[in-house]
């Protein structure tokens, strides 16, 4: 009987679909030692870069991460089962390229502007996202040469659109291909999925269109057609994320308008209008925007990690079941990002504490968080408030501001954005580092015992979703420049805040907006929604997925009380845990298809990580490539 060479086909060449690749290679000669093997990786957008780090976008958008906190390999602290195979970092990437030291990086290849980028980046800038482009191409390229000659990549430019079975062989149709391509195995690697509007936004769109009014909803911002934003013109803006940091930059800077700095301060910035840009008066449930990036180094060292919310403290607490994370699990996970906090302090700034490390940690450890002896002891160890974590303050940075008017609330949110910008920049406030390494652990952690049932499904749909925006306002937040850039507007009259609490309505043929912090209400033609969509499999316009989802092949991840009432359905694909595997409607595991990434309800922080830091993406990248390469057959039969 002839053979065919095993087939792999990965959708989405985004960057877990490269780092995925990277470690199916790394797992070849222990799981796949001899046999030839097809790896077809389909995109229609470039391969390695993505959808999302494509070069074709704004200049002016840069990356989240510092270039030295973006590596796509794995290293030492990698605690995984296949081998540790070592490549560049972003910024080991820069600096080999400026030494001349990658063939294909020359001046040449990457244009006067990227090149300019490059020789100027250091380890701390926040780099372009087309400088990211590059790079994320160029670990394509090295990861392809790195394969053996019997593997071979084929890079397919087009949108998969089905996925059908005849047998065990699966057969992928992608755009633009004459057959459809045979694989053993697919993995559905395909990212941040757009989505058709929820009902609410339908609802809202209707109104808005019947009173000849504008409505933006939720979208990929780079995607977004800002040219029906006028001029001159007030724009309600629904979210203050990161997709808000890319609406202002698009409507500013990318308006023709300029930042410099500010005739009395090196620090400030001012903004020089184009006359191009409209106004946006913006709000969210907290109405502040995201907390700074921190800009420092950590000065105590790196704090022991896990050490109040690791497995060993987690284990008798979820033996009995599932448990709720408020009651249960948060004053542990509270705890430890106070550890983070504190070890920062105590070792970083040993002269604004009462006493050492070691008694610190002896006395910590035997307090439970959220107790007056805890806030006691921890008052007298940190005399100075501003040397304590205070976690609401950080989650509702906002809670409880009240101004007459507009005017009057501006200055009360910029202050406290000045001084969140202030903290996160001034060295003397690295807590704020160690509170969030620590928060990478509990998040870590978190994921691991979701993964695990180890949450209630009323934990789940409560708590979860508020765990994953805490999470984001604290370490998602825009770099300090940013944050400058956006008080420059704000002092320009360009930016206003309307406070926490936004609410948004249609009425009397106008848009109104307005918040709890202020009576006030603001009337405009136009409201964006900034921000991604809602995760949603079944409201997905990707074709493959809307296929996937009517034939019962893919499933929602659906939350359920105990008394069978839906409580949240996530929107997200469900797979199993452990190695991705794709769960279909009636609940049965598919044994040869594979999803990884943010559409599914495995949530991993992050697609890029700081090297060195046992990262659970590259952790997870090479748990489900052993599945992948686990799940091919022995041989490959022939199909009819
Ligand atoms: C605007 C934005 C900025 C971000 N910035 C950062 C940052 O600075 N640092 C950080 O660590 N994380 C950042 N993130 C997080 C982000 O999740 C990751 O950086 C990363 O892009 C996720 O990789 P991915 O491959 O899973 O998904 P994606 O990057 O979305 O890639 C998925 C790919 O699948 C393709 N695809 C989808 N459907 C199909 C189909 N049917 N057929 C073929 N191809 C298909 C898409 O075209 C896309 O290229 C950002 C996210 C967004 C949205």
């Amino acid at each position: 009987m002839p053979r065919h060479p095993r087939s792999i086909v990965v959708v989405g060449a985004g960057p877990r679909g490269t780092g995925l690749l990277e470690r199916l290679g790394a797992n070849l000669p222990e799981l796949l030692p001899d046999g030839e093997l097809d790896v077809h990786l389909v995109d229609p957008f470039p391969p390695g870069a993505g959808r999302i780090w494509r070069h074709a976008q704004s200049p002016l958008l840069a990356m989240n991460s510092m270039a030295a906190d973006v590596t796509m390999y794995t290293d030492d602290s990698v605690v995984c089962a296949g081998p540790i195979v070592a490549g560049p970092s972003l910024w080991d990437w820069v600096q080999r390229v400026r030494d001349g030291e990658l063939p294909t990086e020359t001046a040449d290849a990457l244009g006067p502007a990227l090149w300019a980028e490059l020789t100027a980046v250091d380890a701390s800038t926040f780099p372009s996202r087309q400088l990211q482009s590059r790079y994320l191409e160029w670990v394509l390229r090295d990861v392809v040469a790195a394969l053996p000659p019997r593997v071979r990549v084929h890079l397919h430019t087009g949108r998969a659109t089905a996925v059908t079975e005849t047998g065990e062989d699966q057969w992928v149709t992608v755009e633009g291909l004459a057959a459809p391509i045979r694989a053993d195995s697919v993995v559905l690697a395909s990212g941040h999925l757009d989505a058709t509007p929820t009902v609410d936004e339908l609802d809202l769109g209707a109104r808005a269109a019947a009173a000849g009014l504008r409505y933006l909803p939720p979208e990929q911002t780079t995607d977004t057609d800002l040219s029906v934003v006028r001029p001159g013109e007030t724009v309600l803006v629904r979210g203050l994320g990161l997709a808000f940091v890319d609406l202002v930059v698009l409507l500013f800077e990318g308006r023709g308008g300029r930042f410099v700095p500010a005739a009395d301060s090196s620090d400030q910035l001012r903004y020089i209008p184009s006359g191009d840009e409209p106004v946006l008066v913006a709000g969210s449930p907290r109405g502040s925007i995201y907390h700074s990036k921190t800009h420092y180094q950590l000065r105590g060292g790196r704090p022991p990690l896990p050490r109040h919310f690791g497995p060993a403290d987690i284990a008798p607490l979820v033996a009995g079941g599932p448990v709720d994370m408020g009651a249960t699990l948060w004053p542990l996970m509270a705890k430890e990002i106070a550890w983070g906090w504190y070890h920062e302090l105590v070792a970083g700034h040993p002269d604004r504490v009462t006493l050492d490390l070691d008694e610190f940690a002896a006395r910590f450890a035997a307090l439970r968080w959220g107790t007056a002896e805890m806030d006691a002891f921890l008052a007298d160890a940190a005399p100075d408030p501003l040397d304590r974590l205070d976690l609401d303050a950080l989650d509702r940075p906002l809670a409880g501001l009240a101004a007459p008017d507009l005017d009057a609330l501006q200055p009360l949110v910029v202050d406290r954005i000045a001084e969140d910008l202030r903290q996160h920049v001034d060295p003397r406030h690295t807590p704020h580092l160690g509170a969030f390494v620590a928060m990478l652990s509990v998040y870590g952690e978190v994921t691991q015992l979701q993964g695990e049932g180890g949450l209630t499904a009323a934990s789940r749909a409560r708590d979860v979703p508020w765990w994953q925006s805490f999470f984001n306002a604290v370490a998602s937040g825009p770099p300090g420049f940013r944050v400058r850039q956006i008080l420059a507007l704000a002092d320009a009259g360009l930016v206003r805040f309307l406070g926490p609490g936004m609410w948004v309505s249609v009425e009397g043929g106008v848009l109104r907006a307005g918040s709890a912090a202020t009576p006030e209400i603001v009337t405009s033609t136009i409201l964006v929604d900034a921000r991604l969509p809602d995760s949603s499999a079944a409201r997905s316009t990707d074709p493959l997925l809307a296929q996937l989802v009517r034939d019962g092949a893919v499933s929602e991840e659906i939350l359920y009380a105990d008394d069978g009432t839906v409580l949240r359905n996530t929107g997200l694909i469900r797979v199993r845990p452990a190695d991705g595997a794709l769960v279909d409607a009636r609940g049965a595991v598919h044994p040869r298809r594979f999803a990884v990434g943010p559409h599914t309800a495995v949530k991993v922080a992050g697609a890029f990580t700081r090297p060195g830091m046992n990262a659970q993406s590259l952790r997870y990248n090479d748990a489900i490539a052993r599945a992948v390469l686990a799940s091919l057959p022995a041989e490959s039969a022939a199909a009819a």
